[in-house]
């Protein structure tokens, strides 16, 4: 289901006039995370090198995104094309955002809040980036990244959540934090780029005073694994899966210290928790 708006071909380019394949896929709906690729990117065949392996009928496809496919051709395979031609931009545009004319114009987008804001309320609604899991494409769709908690979420309509994660890639996001180190978000405080915090301060005013997490919730969400008596507080620590920000595969120097740190304390946390249960 990642390429599922074949139906917007005849609607879209009806409804939105526009002159170039390009202008008329980033006007379509359910693509407002793609950044327009310079077209002399794209006519430069060393920035495609091997893509005529990921996509089918790759000529017809390439001349497609670049308006000069045949008229006799377009009216044969045109459906089929299009499937093709949006592979192959995506593909594209993975390699054309982790340019320096890529993540600027990728930058405006996030300075826009193109991707969405981050939901964990006290990110104070931060810009989030897209991201891949993975680089090949068929495999994971497109998650989006919190540069201030550090973490992944899903976008929040169907449309963006059946997005490829190959066509962002895995390094993306964190490249452009690498290059834009004064993009990279504050901590605490209001973010730089989002609203401010005024409706923030209500909060633990009403009595309502923020307790510890429910642990017995969060073991009973785990239920069907192991049974019963064998869950432990600690064994459900151990579980959850952290996201590791990577760079052309490579683990984020920084970002991995920190990591190793929390982990070492979450190991100090997990074995006193382990020592108090045996006690209990
Ligand atoms: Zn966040």
């Amino acid at each position: 289901m990642l390429h599922r708006a074949v139906e917007d071909i005849s609607t879209g380019s009806d409804s939105d006039y526009s002159s170039t394949w390009i202008s008329w896929f980033l006007s379509s709906k359910g693509n407002e995370y793609f950044c327009e690729v310079d077209e002399d990117f794209i006519l430069d065949r060393f920035n495609l090198t091997g893509l005529n392996n990921e996509v089918a009928n790759y000529a017809q496809a390439l001349d497609l995104i670049t308006d000069q496919l045949d008229d006799e051709v377009q009216d044969e395979l045109r459906g089929s094309l299009d499937v093709q031609a949006r592979l192959l931009y995506g593909l594209i545009h993975a390699r054309w955002i982790v340019t320096a004319r890529g993540l600027a114009k990728m930058v405006e987008k996030y300075k826009r809040g193109d991707f969405g804001r981050c939901p964990r309320v006290l990110c104070q609604s931060q810009s989030l980036l897209p991201v891949g899991l993975i680089d090949v494409p068929y495999e994971k769709s497109v998650k989006l990244y919190c540069g201030r908690c550090e973490d992944l979420y899903s976008p929040k309509s169907s449309r963006h959540g059946s997005i490829d994660g190959a066509y962002f890639g895995t390094t993306f996001p964190h490249l452009l934090y690498l290059v834009y180190p004064t993009l990279i978000p504050p901590k605490t405080g209001p973010p730089a780029d989002g609203p401010a915090s005024a409706n923030n301060t209500g909060e633990g005013k009403g009595g309502r005073r923020r307790g510890r997490e429910e642990v017995p919730d969060a073991v009973g969400g785990m239920s069907g694994e192991g049974g019963g008596e064998g869950i432990s507080t600690a064994s459900v620590a151990l579980k959850a899966e952290r996201y590791r920000p990577r760079i052309y595969g490579f683990q984020l120097n920084e970002t991995a210290k920190l990591q190793r740190w929390q982990e070492a304390m979450r190991d100090r946390q997990v074995a006193r928790l382990e020592e108090l249960e045996e006690r209990g």
